[in-house]
């Protein structure tokens, strides 16, 4: 099969919001009045973000929704993406599960795949996605103010968990370790949360590299402190069996665990009914887990309200190993 075979076979399929698809040198999207484009890439490279071994529809899912979560991290409606693949060879049954994997998440969110380019070369898959977000209503990482409350959306560390397994650095039952590892390799990203935040949150970010590490870049870009109670972190947002593994365990999945693709978010103290409200009617847990300070310092309180030493390192590629 050659290269516009496969194009035609696994990645070609009528547009609906697209004026035009796949298939011409450029696609056309029509912007509604009002609306901004919101834009995003994300990278997967086989060995880096994944393994050879990984279920290709479950690759092709994350692959998008890890895009996706950063169109829900600015409050945007998923409208469209592109899709640069670099294969190293063509496996018809390999590709027919990933396109699957892209499918059926493209179709929940009424998302066009509308081109891309496809190349021979190592395993890597670049996924660009555009969304809609009404003029001046897009949610930034920089307008967290001071006195704002800090939340979280579901919980958080079950991603990093299963990677701990897969180290061999950590040892859970079978059941557990399928869980942890759905929630690793089936990311759901959360859009209608934040499409439900717009102009209640003052700030958002969604959580791929670790919470601290993700909420400081908001407090950055906000030139703001917080302090985060992490034992409020650790009771409610670790979940199920991580509950009995030692208390720095849980602290370091559900502080500094990435791949959870959450939302991290501030907003008014005035709006915690909204919040409330919101909650309910997106289905998603979302937790108040601290405060915006003037201090430029993200400040880690114990439960007994003492500061702890920050050791918990996010998520960096030319960092890590
Ligand atoms: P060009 O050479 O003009 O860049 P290509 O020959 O690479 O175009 O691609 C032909 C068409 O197929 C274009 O519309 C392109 O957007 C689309 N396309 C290429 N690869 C993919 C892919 N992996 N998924 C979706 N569309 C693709
Ligand atoms: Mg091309």
């Amino acid at each position: 099969m050659g290269e516009f075979d496969l194009i035609e076979t696994f990645f070609k399929r009528p547009a609906r919001n697209a004026t035009l698809g796949v298939g011409d040198d450029c696609a056309l999207l029509p912007v509604r009045a009002g609306q901004q484009l919101a834009i995003s890439s994300d990278m997967l490279v086989e060995g880096r973000h994944f393994l050879s071994t990984v279920n290709p529809r479950f690759l092709g899912h994350k692959a998008l929704a890890v895009n996706l979560s950063d169109l829900a991290a600015c409050g945007a409606e998923p409208k469209a993406f592109m899709l640069a693949l670099a294969l190293p060879e063509v496996n018809a049954s390999w590709l027919s599960e990933f396109s699957k994997g892209i499918w059926d998440l493209a179709d929940a969110h009424h998302c066009d795949l509308i081109g891309g380019d496809t190349t021979r070369g190592p395993l890597n898959i670049c996924i660009t996605v555009l969304g809609e977000v009404p003029a001046h209503l897009a949610l930034l990482r920089s307008g967290a103010k001071v006195g704002d409350d800090v939340y979280v959306s579901g919980h958080l560390g079950d991603a990093r968990l299963a990677l701990e397994v897969f180290r061999g650095r950590l040892t859970i039952p079978q059941n557990v370790f399928e869980q942890a590892r759905l929630r690793m390799e089936m990311p759901t990203p959360r859009l209608a949360l934040g499409q439900a935040l717009r102009g209640i949150a003052t700030a958002a970010a969604d959580i791929s590299d670790g919470l601290l590490g993700d909420l400081q870049h908001i407090l950055k870009a906000s030139h703001v402190g917080a302090d985060i109670d992490t034992a409020m972190v650790v009771s409610t947002l670790a979940s199920g069996f991580m509950c009995n593994l030692p208390l720095a365990t849980q602290r370091m999945l559900t502080l500094s665990g990435g791949d959870d693709y959450e939302l991290v978010f501030t907003a008014p103290e005035h709006a915690r009914a909204d919040i409330a409200g919101l909650s309910v009617s997106t289905h998603t847990p979302i937790t108040r887990i601290g405060k915006v300070n003037g201090s430029q310092q993200l400040r880690l309180l114990d439960s007994e309200g003492d500061e702890m030493r920050n050791e918990f390192e996010s998520f960096d590629h030319f960092k890590s190993d």
